[in-house]
């Protein structure tokens, strides 16, 4: 058996059958923003690999910075142990996070990191003698992860329904509706509508509700929506008003994916909770963290249980933390804002052409994310000649062809990643299940 003969009977990929599986691509290295494959051809990586890869792959700063650590300490429990890359990391959190969330808790992935935040949520209404108070109010056509928890967050009727079962309930308000940057008159009335309708189902709920939880602006991996940041104020309000711990899940926007280094910034207001990860360790290992204020740190410490109750095997890897480091001082000595601000210009000369096409519902772009909505997605064989046909790489899913571009490409690179979304969105609609495979 070849290599892609084994995967293809005994390993399963992400949201894939072991039954005739799509076809997979064996990758042999990296580089910026390219992929090298087994054969030998290059595809530009168009999604960031699920939006990681900010600084390029392979960078050698964060790859230096890995190799130096690994020659001191790979591993050690952060149970009775600390090392300095954590405590480094934790530092550099805290003076890039929006003012007072400079407590720290990491986590091994996303997902583990949106469960320690709403735990933290549940356990500081706990402390101050509100057991009553157990759920968190979240946003359809949010995404949140793929752990129990997380799925229970995120749209109920995206693209987890199939473990409803199982899930613990929360509360949902209606999609946010209003485009990041509709200011006409009907857009804002629409917008004081729903924020009416969020501070009514609030003030209706409020004893059971530990905490509001969004995507701040950019609802990615559900909806690919970009909403507007007035909505983020009104979530302040509510929180400030009930006391309910107000949690921004910057996993996927932060790291000046949608232009400021965090999206909710456009809001001018702070979360008291915030997760991050994917581009932390800028697509070099896995990591996230979860950041929380001073006030809700104290209030759980200070509650009879006293400790926070989560501990993963691997919190705080020291390598992971290391390239953590070497990433955050990459974010720190580029000037992304600008970049962003110019991938946003190319994309929208891309896709802007693209609007009232056959098939296309709308497009949109916000920062280093843009997104053709289509009716339904081109067949799998069409989808497989653009990327081949461009050597640029693209993961459609749901209804929606996008790309999410390395934060570092250059102007050529983002041409090229236009031309082949233009493409792919002017292939026809396939067939109906095409549709169904996800992020
Ligand atoms: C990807 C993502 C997660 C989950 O992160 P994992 O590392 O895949 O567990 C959570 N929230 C948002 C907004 C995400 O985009």
């Amino acid at each position: 058996m070849t290599p892609l003969e084994y995967d293809r009977a005994y390993i399963w990929h992400p949201y894939a059958s072991l039954k005739n599986p799509p076809p997979v691509r064996q990758v042999a290295s990296a580089s910026g923003v390219n992929l090298t494959l087994a054969d030998g051809r290059q595809l530009v990586d168009a999604v960031s690999s699920w939006w990681c890869v900010a600084h390029g792959h392979n960078h050698p700063a964060i790859v230096e910075a890995i190799r130096r650590q690994s020659e001191k300490l790979c591993h050690v429990m952060f149970g009775g142990f600390t090392h300095a890359p954590a405590v480094e990391l934790a530092e550099r959190l805290a003076r890039i996070a929006p003012p007072g969330l400079n407590r720290v808790f990491f986590a091994d992935s996303g997902s583990i990191s949106v469960e320690v935040a709403v735990k933290m949520a549940i356990q500081y209404q706990q402390a101050q003698g509100r057991p009553g108070r157990g759920k968190m109010l979240s946003l359809k056509g949010g995404y949140h992860g793929d752990t129990a928890c997380a799925m229970a967050l995120s749209d109920p009727d995206g693209m987890h329904t199939l473990f409803r079962g199982m899930m613990p309930s929360h509360f949902f308000a209606e999609k946010p509706s209003v485009a990041v940057d509709d200011g006409t008159p009907e857009g804002q009335a629409r917008l004081d509508a729903e924020i009416a309708a969020l501070a009514r189902f609030a003030d209706a709920h409020a004893g059971e509700i530990a905490g509001l939880i969004c995507e701040p602006v950019f609802q990615a991996a559900n909806a690919m929506n970009f909403y507007h940041p007035r909505y983020l104020q009104a979530m302040r309000r509510i929180c400030d008003e009930h006391d309910f711990v107000l949690v921004f899940d910057e996993i996927a926007a932060g790291f000046f994916r949608t232009g400021p280094r965090w999206a909710h910034s456009r809001a001018g207001i702070a979360p008291d909770v915030m997760t991050v990860g994917k581009a932390l360790t800028g697509g070099h290992m896995t990591l996230a963290a979860t950041l929380a204020s001073e006030r809700v740190a104290d209030v759980i410490s200070n509650g009879s249980v006293g400790a926070f109750m989560h501990g993963p095997t691997y919190m705080a890897n020291p390598l992971a933390c290391a390239a953590a480091n070497a990433s955050l001082a990459l974010f720190d000595q580029a000037d992304y804002e600008k970049d962003v601000a110019r991938i946003a210009l190319q994309l929208h000369f891309a896709l802007d052409p693209l609007a009232g096409r056959p098939n296309v519902r709308g497009v949109r772009v916000l920062g280093a994310a843009g997104v053709v909505e289509v009716e339904r997605l081109p067949a799998r064989a069409d989808i497989e000649r653009v990327i081949d046909a461009h050597g640029v790489w693209l993961r459609p899913f749901a209804n929606f062809i996008y790309a999410m571009p390395p934060l570092v490409s250059d102007a050529a690179t983002v041409a090229r990643i236009g031309a082949a979304l233009a493409d792919l969105a002017s292939c026809p609609p396939g067939p109906e299940t095409s549709g169904d495979f996800h992020e």
